[in-house]
């Protein structure tokens, strides 16, 4: 299991390693992203997780990935 999760947020899918407890977070909520930004998490709904993914979070998950890996 990778230490971060994709979330819905400002219209765009980020990745965050701010993990909360059983990983849900609130509608609503502030968290950080791998991005460095402080995104607000939105509904997951369908339409949501069709958003962009944004690039910087999917190159900050690459490189945790790869880490993990060739651990
Ligand atoms: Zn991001």
């Amino acid at each position: 299991m990778h230490p971060f999760r994709w979330v819905p947020a400002d219209g765009g899918r980020h990745a965050t390693a701010d993990i909360r407890l059983a990983g849900a977070y609130a509608v609503g909520e502030s968290i950080t992203a791998l991005c460095r930004r402080s995104v607000t998490v939105a509904r997951g709904t369908e339409l949501a997780w069709l958003w962009p993914t944004c690039a910087e979070c999917n190159r900050e998950a690459h490189v945790l990935v790869e880490a993990g890996v060739s651990q």
